[in-house]
């Protein structure tokens, strides 16, 4: 397979951790024969400083023309206390997620059986939790009209969604379930709100299209609840941009550390794959941040843009293989892990190649 994947590093750690996946992106066409062609661009602080726009149009051309973006983090701490700023790092994630019509972000949450003991939940309880979701990202309150009142002791945010955002995000979320255990879990507050209520009626009628399909509908207080008590219910989870933006910070403890969830935004134009922590400034060019949020990333990125299903099984494997046998990174160490299983961004990168 023919391919052309653009590598976008962005700031701080997203240079350390998207070099490794690159390379496991090489390793995977050597051993599966693919022609991969890569490229790179700026995005973020260090577009900034080189041209003055955090997402620079010769980017934005780079993006549209590849087959996929493996993308880094944006973000600079110099710009955290300074609120004048006119251009701003997080400016360049936005504005790509808009001009590329990302509007379904998918957060998988797995946990490897080997970081059991990294979480805060009982491992009995954790056990086999497998959770894929999509999360609505371009439409919600976060999109709606926002007010303040003269006086400004009134505030108000409009819950919009119409019935094409909430039926394209469904078909990719069953679309999904078809290849994964068949559920599919849609969380809406359908109770008290009115879009929720038109999310609930759009997502029951996809759902006739998709009789293999077993669907349930949840309050987001009850899934809520739920992702804590009994996350091994959940399968694919179809939500909107706000309630999706909460369950996933909840759902990634479920994981252990953030150094180990990947994503992917897809939409009208290139996926964009990511790890979902940020730049972390205060370990970049340390050499010590986990790369396996980018390597999962790349997994994410060969199955879903360009459907190589055995591909992406590989790389899920070799992580999986280089935990079994003990190497850690700092995040996801213990007192237990032995000094010479305790590695580096590129002796992690080493392993899992
Ligand atoms: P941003 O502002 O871009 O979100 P941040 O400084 O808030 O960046 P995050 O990436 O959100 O940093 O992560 C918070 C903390 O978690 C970091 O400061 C870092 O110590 C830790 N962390 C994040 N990602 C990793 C990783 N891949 N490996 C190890 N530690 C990580
Ligand atoms: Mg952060």
């Amino acid at each position: 397979m023919q391919k052309h994947i653009l590598i976008v590093p962005g700031d701080g750690i997203g240079a350390e951790v998207t070099a490794v996946g690159k390379q496991v992106l090489e390793a995977i066409a050597a051993k599966f024969n693919h022609q991969f062609t890569y490229d790179e661009a700026l995005i973020g602080h260090v577009a900034i400083e080189a041209t003055g726009s955090a997402l620079p149009n010769e980017t934005l051309t780079k993006m549209r023309a590849a087959d996929a973006v493996l993308f880094g983090a944006v973000g600079h701490p110099k710009y955290d206390n300074d609120p004048s700023a006119k251009v701003r790092p997080e400016q360049g994630l936005l504005q790509m997620r808009k001009e590329l019509g990302l509007y379904a972000n998918l957060r998988p949450i797995k946990l490897f059986d080997e970081l059991l003991e990294a979480s805060s939940i009982k491992p009995e309880i954790l056990r086999g939790a497998d959770i894929l979701f999509f999360r609505e990202l371009t439409g919600d309150v976060y999109f709606g009209e926002k007010k303040r009142s003269e006086d400004r002791n009134m505030a108000s945010d409009l819950m919009v969604y119409q019935r094409y955002e909430i039926e394209r995000i469904a078909v990719k979320a069953y679309e999904a379930a078809r290849t994964r255990r068949g559920k599919l879990c849609s969380v809406d507050k359908a109770n008290v709100l009115e879009s929720s209520r038109l999310w609930r009626e759009v997502v029951q009628e996809v759902a006739l299209r998709y009789p293999d399909v077993e669907t349930e509908h949840q309050f987001v207080d009850a899934a809520a609840m739920l992702l804590i008590k009994d996350p091994k219910k959940f399968d694919v989870v179809v939500t909107g941009n706000l309630f999706g933006d909460i369950l996933t910070d909840e759902a990634s403890q479920i994981a252990g550390s953030m150094g180990m969830l990947a994503s992917a935004s897809v939409g009208d134009s290139t996926g964009v794959y990511e790890p979902i922590h940020g730049s972390a400034h205060d370990i970049t060019g340390k050499g010590v941040a986990n790369p396996l949020a980018s390597v999962l990333s790349v997994a994410l990125l060969l199955d879903i843009s360009f459907g190589l299903k055995a591909e992406s099984e590989a790389v899920i494997a070799a992580v999986d293989a280089v935990l079994k046998a003990g190497y850690r990174t700092r995040d996801i160490a213990n007192a237990n892990t032995p000094a010479d299983k305790l590695l580096g961004t590129y002796q992690m990168g080493e392993q899992v190649l």
